[in-house]
Order: structure tokens, then C-alpha cells, then sequence
């Protein structure tokens, strides 16, 4: 099992993250995070479920987040056009290339996400 869980959709979240977020705990951890998967690309297990980025946001309640419907909504959608499983183990840059092509190239970024409060930033970099 791999140590490193990472949900669907923050395959997208993590390559678009540019500093902002819920909290000062939040972004620090976004950034490190960010900085080890770039740096040693290891091998991550691909989740519907919370991962290490949820572990310090404040929306995590009781191990779910608090926008769940939304977010699961996101996840799915990236599972569905990544063409990845639940629970599918694969290196993290393979995990990228797959979300580059599949869907911010394609201009698909706002079939996944067009309703997050977030969009703003990633709609300068990729096409909607
Ligand atoms: S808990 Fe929810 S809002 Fe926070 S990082 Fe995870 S999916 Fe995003």
C-alpha cells in the first residue's frame, strides 16, 4: 500500500495550487506536499476518500469533508476521464500527464470543477 494518498481531483488542485488556500496549516502543507511528489515522483494511491492534503484543512470533519457532494462529484469525474480506479496505485507524474492530457489540454477543466470557489486561479492557466 502506498503511503501517499492523493484524492482524484486534486490531481488538478495540486498543479494549479499557487500559495492560496483555507489556511496558513493548510497552504504550508499544500507546498510540501507539492515539493515531495515533484521532487521524488513515488509511487501515490489514487482516492474517492480524504488524503494528505485533507489532513490539514479545516473542511475535514471526522475524516470527511464538510463539501463532500461537491468534491466527490469532482473526484468522480476526474476518475471517469483519467480512466483510473478507486484505490489504483500509480507514480505521480504518470498521474499528472494523464490529468494534462485528458482533460486541461482538452479544455475539459470546467466539466470537473466549474462551481469551485477556486476556479479563478486555474482558469488563468488552463482552458475551460
Ligand atoms: S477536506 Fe475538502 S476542501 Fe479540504 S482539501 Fe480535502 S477535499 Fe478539499
Amino acid at each position: 500500500m502506498s503511503e501517499y494518498k492523493i484524492r482524484f481531483h486534486h490531481g488538478l488542485c495540486i498543479g494549479f495550487f499557487e500559495g492560496k488556500g483555507y489556511s496558513r496549516e493548510f497552504t504550508e502543507n499544500m507546498t510540501a506536499v507539492r515539493e515531495m511528489l515533484d521532487l521524488e515522483n513515488p509511487e501515490i494511491e489514487i482516492t474517492l476518500n480524504s488524503d494528505i492534503i485533507c489532513q490539514k484543512c479545516s473542511n475535514l470533519k471526522d475524516g470527511i469533508c464538510r463539501s463532500n457532494g461537491k468534491v466527490s462529484r469532482y473526484d468522480r469525474k476526474v476518475m471517469e476521464l483519467c480512466g483510473i480506479s478507486d484505490g489504483e496505485r500509480i507514480k505521480w507524474n504518470d498521474f499528472q500527464k494523464k490529468v494534462r492530457e485528458r482533460i486541461i489540454s482538452v479544455g475539459k477543466l470546467c466539466e470537473v470543477c466549474s462551481d469551485c470557489q477556486w476556479l479563478y486561479i486555474c482558469e488563468k492557466k488552463g482552458t475551460c
